[in-house]
């Protein structure tokens, strides 16, 4: 098959690894940023390592090159309270590193990346010209549009690259949630830190600038926006439009409570794979509903929270599961008295 793949994000590079390794399918990558300006990608970089190895081992690349923190705790703040969770696979990972090694390949007829140029439903690329063409193009769903029940909802984040003189404020991981988003310091390497804020409401500024105001002696070395989509799967419809199939946050696999998304993307990549391997793409929507069903509790209980409706909130959040669960009952209690 002739296959497009419009966005080198995770979701669309993890394609292009898999598919240039495994199949002997044609692949054209499009990618809007140049390779040589590749933005450091606005992204905490925090992933569950036992799942980061997975997805590194399926392409061939070895997981511990790219660690950069391995967590032993996280620092949670819920309202006034706080706690300290232990965490034994959580870390930090070097994105842009792994991004370009799961786009190296042996340049040819089978295998073409045009760095940018961006591609979109009515220019930038010769539908026709594709069997399929993979929208890989996260919350822009350049390729496939808007979804069709028209309510997409997105938490606006910003995130700061941020050199401490000394160590940073917290020695691992921190987060704090808010009604209505959070905060996160995700360590990395010799003092460096990502910083970063996403709220509904556009007040995670204003909450970077005190949390900077509270730990002083920094200094910033980078700074970006963008957004994330919220929504879970089952509000992201349609997963495909003519030869258009999507994959990623443009199909809407982020965990709705923590903006979780690497992983996902991962596991949705996957499974489109194992559908084009398979011969069985018509399965694919139906595997995605199932595999992400549980975001559905998850964004009931964000929208609760937003609501304050204590109630629900409590009902839905006794009810979440947490794919990598380590909260007791009584620290989950902890945290909703916090909210
Ligand atoms: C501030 C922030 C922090 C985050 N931190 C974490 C975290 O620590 N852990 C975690 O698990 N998740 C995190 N996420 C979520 C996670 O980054 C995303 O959900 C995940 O990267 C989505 O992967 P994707 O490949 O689907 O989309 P993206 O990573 O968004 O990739 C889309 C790609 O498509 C390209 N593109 C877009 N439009 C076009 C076009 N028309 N033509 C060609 N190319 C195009 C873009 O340039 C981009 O390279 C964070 C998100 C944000 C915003």
């Amino acid at each position: 098959m002739k296959i497009a793949i419009v966005g080198l994000g995770l979701a669309g590079s993890y394609l292009f690894k898999r598919l240039t390794l495994g199949t002997d399918h044609q692949i054209t990558a499009f990618e809007r940023h140049y390779s040589d300006k590749q933005q450091r990608l606005v992204c905490g970089w925090g992933v569950h390592s036992t799942d980061f190895d997975h997805y590194a081992r399926q392409c061939l690349l070895e997981p511990s090159d790219y660690y950069l923190h391995q967590a032993q705790k996280a620092y949670l703040t819920v309202g006034d309270a706080s706690i300290v969770v232990p965490v034994f696979d959580l870390c930090t990972f070097n994105k842009q590193t792994f991004l370009t090694d799961l786009q190296a390949h042996i340049p040819g007829f089978f295998a073409k990346i045009f760095h940018g140029k961006g591609a979109y439903h009515d220019h930038g690329i010769e539908r026709s010209s594709f069997d399929l063409i993979i929208d890989a193009t996260g919350y822009r769903r350049s390729m496939l549009g808007p979804i069709s029940n028209g309510i997409d909802q997105f938490i606006h984040c910003r995130q700061y690259v941020i050199q401490y003189e000394d160590s940073p404020p917290y020695d691992d991981f921190h987060m704090e949630l808010y009604r209505d988003g959070y905060l996160w310091l995700f360590p990395l390497t010799n003092g460096l830190c990502h910083i970063g804020a996403g709220t509904f409401d556009h007040s995670h500024k204003e909450k970077l600038l005190q949390f900077f105001e509270k730990y002083g002696d920094y200094t910033i070395l980078e700074v970006g926006n963008k957004p994330v989509r919220i929504i879970p799967t089952s509000q992201c419809l349609p997963f495909s439009k003519e030869n258009i199939i999507g994959v990623g946050e443009a199909i809407g696999v982020v965990r709705p409570l923590v903006g979780e998304g690497i992983i996902p993307s991962l596991r949705s990549a996957e499974i489109l794979f194992d559908c084009l391997c398979s011969d069985s793409l018509q399965d694919y929507e139906n595997l995605i509903l199932q595999e992400f069903k549980s975001h559905d509790r998850e964004w009931s209980y964000v929208q609760a929270r937003l609501r304050q409706d204590k109630w629900a909130c409590l009902w839905h959040g006794l009810h979440l599961k947490n794919p990598h669960g380590k909260l007791s009952f009584r620290q989950k209690i902890k945290i909703y008295q916090g909210m």
